[in-house]
């Protein structure tokens, strides 16, 4: 059986980078439909094409595009395998599909860690993002800066900032948040499959802490 561990939190609040490193240090696999949607538009995709003009706004796109690239994701990973879902589910109608595609790609949901952070740590953690455009990783200018300022550290390509990381689109973000993905977080508590960290720390300190809550979960 695979396993799957939801990452919720708000935009901001490092569930990529916490995902990234506690699934190298775990040898799980970090699963980011933020980051799949990004490679699918950059290649023109029919997934990509319809999904642009939503993430360029700081909109959800359409579920259905979502549940095909998760079908297919968990399809494609090995018996056996733990997956952490960045991303994923982000309203209360794909927190109840993600079960029965969990089945279909012969997984199952093993629980949910959220990462809570103070409103105006968000603000200051979203400005200060940067991504590679090319590779898709992620740095932040005062707590994962490169080695090389504006060079990803992976593949040498300048970073960028993204769209939706714009001042303008933030807002709209964070917005979103609130009222379709905050009721995700009441949907597996309700479960009793819930695990909150504290995730105001370092990335090493957050990254420690989630692997901590893994431990009871996987
Ligand atoms: P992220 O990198 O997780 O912040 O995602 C970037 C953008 O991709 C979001 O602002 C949405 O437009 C889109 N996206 C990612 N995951 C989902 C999802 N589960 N449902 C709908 N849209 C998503």
């Amino acid at each position: 059986m695979k396993k799957i561990v939801v990452f919720l939190g708000a935009p901001g609040a490092g569930k990529g980078t916490a995902a990234a490193a506690v699934a190298a240090s775990t040898g799980a696999r970090h699963v980011s439909t933020g980051a799949m949607l990004r490679d699918a538009v950059s290649r023109g995709t029919p997934a990509g094409l319809e999904a642009k003009s939503y993430m360029d706004a700081g909109a959800l796109v359409p579920d259905e595009v979502l549940y095909k690239m998760v079908v297919e994701t968990l399809v494609g990973a090995p018996d056996g395998a733990t997956l952490f879902f960045d991303g994923f589910p982000r309203n209360l109608a794909q927190a109840e599909a993600l079960a029965p595609l969990a089945k279909e790609g012969g997984a199952e949901v093993a629980g949910a860690i959220c990462l809570d952070v103070a409103k105006d740590a968000l603000l200051a953690r979203l400005g200060g993002r940067r991504t590679c455009p090319k590779c898709g990783a992620g740095y932040h200018v005062l707590s994962l800066p490169p080695k090389v300022e504006g060079k990803c550290d992976v593949c040498g390509s300048d970073l960028a900032v993204r769209d939706d990381d714009k001042p303008e689109t933030i807002a709209h973000r964070l917005e979103i948040y609130e009222s379709a993905t905050a009721p995700v977080i009441g949907f597996y508590e309700k479960a009793g499959a819930l695990r909150r960290i504290d995730a105001s720390g370092s990335a090493a300190e957050v990254a420690d802490l989630v692997l901590k809550a893994l431990k009871e979960m996987v």
